[in-house]
Order: structure tokens, then C-alpha cells, then sequence
């Protein structure tokens, strides 16, 4: 049997394999698994840390699969080495999953440069991202300098994301108005580089007018805009078009954060913000699992949901069965 120490310094040399296992070990929810996942990524910490992380999000059938294997090659092309992980809501609420057809990125998966990890199934979209939160610093330590963090530009998960990644990219279909391609008015704010896809063809034209309407109403909201870097952008995933430059501006606006201390900054705040959702998910998981609530919350509950309590009042008893053990 590897020790988590064996598995960590496995992990650091490259090896696949116990890649493979220590995602495995980080996502599992078993208890005491979850002890060995926190030794492990303490062993991993020193090497971590090197990657660009970008969040790439859309609304079903904008095209992620096909710019994320457009882009992937082309980074892997240029000798990078690239993990791709998603964070999937619907994994989280049915098991399945958007993202996670295996005959997404067909030519990516087969390139000894990539790794594609779809999104852990079942948990909550808090558990889900927790867990690709920490599969990303697994791939860092193997020694990936660029993690793609994909998710479904539907609801929260852009949230969870945005708080994970140095860069926010937002892929759009030409055409309707970001509320017709389901994706909501402040994930649009939330993005560092908004992206028409699917510019070519019929569609080319429609796709810069887009750019530029998505452009008029980013200036009206993001007031700390430099104007320097144009961060509305098109391209053409299926021909790889826009793609190159694409990625230079990811590289450009990275750097300037790095130079300016600005990325320390984010990723201090981050790492903050992380340990505090891991305490408070910890602590939820502890109170939900201890027998003095678990005896209460059924008849609380429906006292609550009939109106016999208050919200309020019901919620300090739950507190006081958890404190009385
Ligand atoms: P996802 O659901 O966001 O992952 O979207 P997919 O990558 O599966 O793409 C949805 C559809 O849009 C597919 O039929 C793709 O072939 C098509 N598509 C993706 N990118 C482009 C593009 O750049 N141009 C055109 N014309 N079609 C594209």
C-alpha cells in the first residue's frame, strides 16, 4: 500500500497513474479518505502554484467543448501541459453530467500533454467545486502550467469558479442577448474576457455585432476598466480562428496582474475565503451527522414548514441539541 506521502512525491514526478488516484483520494467524501486527502495536499503545497488557472463558462451549445479542444491543442502544440476540470451542477443534483461525455475533446484526451477530468458526480455544487478546487493544485504539483476549470454559464457554479481561477472567460453564441443565452446579467460582470464564439460563415457578421453591443454594456458596468486590453473578443473554435490571440491576451492580462501583485492578491484572497468555506461546510456536514440533531430535525422541520415555530427560534434549538453533545 502507497502511504499519501509516497502518493504525493508520485504526484510531483508526473506519474499519471497516481495522478489519476490522488483526484480520486481529494474527491471522495469517506472520512477518513478526507484525512488522508488534506496530508496529501499539504505534501503537495510547495508545488503548487506555477499554473495559469482559467475558468472558462457558457450556456449549453455555445461551443466550450469545441474551444477548449481547439485551444488545448493549440496550447499543448506550444508545449504546454494542460488539465482540463470541470465543475458540473447537474452532476451535482442527478449523478450525471453536462460535461462529462467522454467524446468531448476526443483529440485532447489522447495527447500525453493533457488531462481531462470530468466533474465529480453527486454532492452538492458546494462539494462538487471543493473538489475540483483541490483536484487543480493535484495537477499543479504534476506539473500542469495550464489548468482550464469549464462549467455550464447557468447559475452559481461561475461563482464557485470565479473563486478558484486567475481568469474568467465567458464563451457566447452570436446573436440573442446574454439573458436569451441563459446566462445571467452578473456573470456577464463576473468575467475577465467575454468571447463570441462561432464567428465564421453565415454567423461572422453577427458575431462581431455581438462583441460590440456585449462591449457598449461592459463599459457602462466594469468602472475600473483600464480601456488598455479589449476584453470582448470573437473567435472561431471550430476553425481555430482567434484562438492564438486569444490566448495572448489571457497571457497579457496575467502577466500585468502578476507584475502588479494583483494575482497574489486574488489568490490570497481566495486561499482566505476557501479556508472559511471549508470550515463552515465542515461544520454543516458535523451538525447534520450528530445524533442529538439528527433525533430533533425532523419534527423542527416541520414545526418550521407548518409555522408552529419561527425560522428563528427553530434554528437555536438545532444549535443547542449540537452544543448539548
Ligand atoms: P458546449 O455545449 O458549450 O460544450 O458546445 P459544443 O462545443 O458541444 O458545441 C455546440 C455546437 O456548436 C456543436 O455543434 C459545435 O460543432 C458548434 N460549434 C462550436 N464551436 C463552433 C464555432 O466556432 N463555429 C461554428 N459554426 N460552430 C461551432
Amino acid at each position: 500500500m502507497t502511504t499519501t506521502t509516497e502518493l504525493a512525491s508520485s504526484v510531483r514526478e508526473g506519474d499519471r497513474r497516481a495522478l489519476a488516484r490522488a483526484i480520486t483520494l481529494v474527491e471522495s467524501t469517506r472520512a477518513d479518505h478526507r484525512d488522508d486527502a488534506v496530508a496529501l495536499l499539504d505534501a503537495i503545497l510547495p508545488a503548487t502554484g506555477a499554473a495559469t488557472r482559467v475558468g472558462i463558462s457558457g450556456a449549453p451549445g455555445a461551443g466550450k467543448s469545441t474551444f477548449i479542444e481547439t485551444l488545448g491543442m493549440h496550447l499543448v502544440d506550444a508545449g504546454h501541459r494542460v488539465a482540463v476540470l470541470a465543475v458540473d451542477p447537474s452532476s451535482a443534483r442527478s449523478g450525471g453530467s453536462i460535461l462529462g461525455d467522454k467524446t468531448r475533446m476526443e483529440q485532447l484526451s489522447r495527447r500525453t500533454e493533457a488531462f481531462i477530468r470530468p466533474s465529480p458526480s453527486g454532492g452538492t455544487l458546494g462539494g462538487v467545486a471543493r473538489r475540483t478546487r483541490e483536484a487543480l493544485l493535484v495537477c499543479e504539483a504534476a506539473g500542469f502550467d495550464v489548468v482550464l476549470v469549464e462549467t455550464v454559464g447557468v447559475g452559481q457554479s461561475e461563482v464557485a469558479v470565479a473563486g478558484m481561477v486567475d481568469l474568467f472567460v465567458l464563451l457566447l453564441a452570436p446573436g440573442a442577448g446574454d439573458e436569451l443565452q441563459g446566462v445571467k446579467r452578473g456573470i456577464v460582470e463576473l468575467a475577465d474576457l467575454l468571447v463570441v464564439n462561432k464567428a465564421d460563415g453565415d454567423l461572422a457578421d453577427l458575431a462581431r455585432h455581438t462583441a460590440a453591443d456585449y462591449g457598449h454594456a461592459l463599459h457602462l458596468v466594469r468602472s475600473n476598466d483600464d480601456g488598455a486590453i479589449d476584453r470582448v473578443r470573437t473567435c472561431s473554435a471550430l476553425l481555430g480562428e482567434g484562438i492564438d490571440e486569444l490566448w495572448e491576451v489571457v497571457e497579457q492580462l496575467v502577466t500585468a496582474a502578476r507584475v502588479s501583485g494583483e494575482l497574489d492578491e486574488r489568490r490570497a484572497d481566495q486561499a482566505r475565503s476557501w479556508m472559511w468555506s471549508e470550515v463552515t461546510d465542515t461544520l454543516l456536514d458535523e451538525l447534520r451527522a450528530d445524533p442529538a440533531v439528527r433525533a430533533r430535525i425532523d419534527s423542527l422541520e416541520a414545526d418550521v414548514t407548518s409555522g408552529r415555530v419561527s425560522p428563528a427560534a427553530a434554528s437555536r434549538q438545532v444549535l443547542a441539541a449540537f452544543r448539548s453533545q
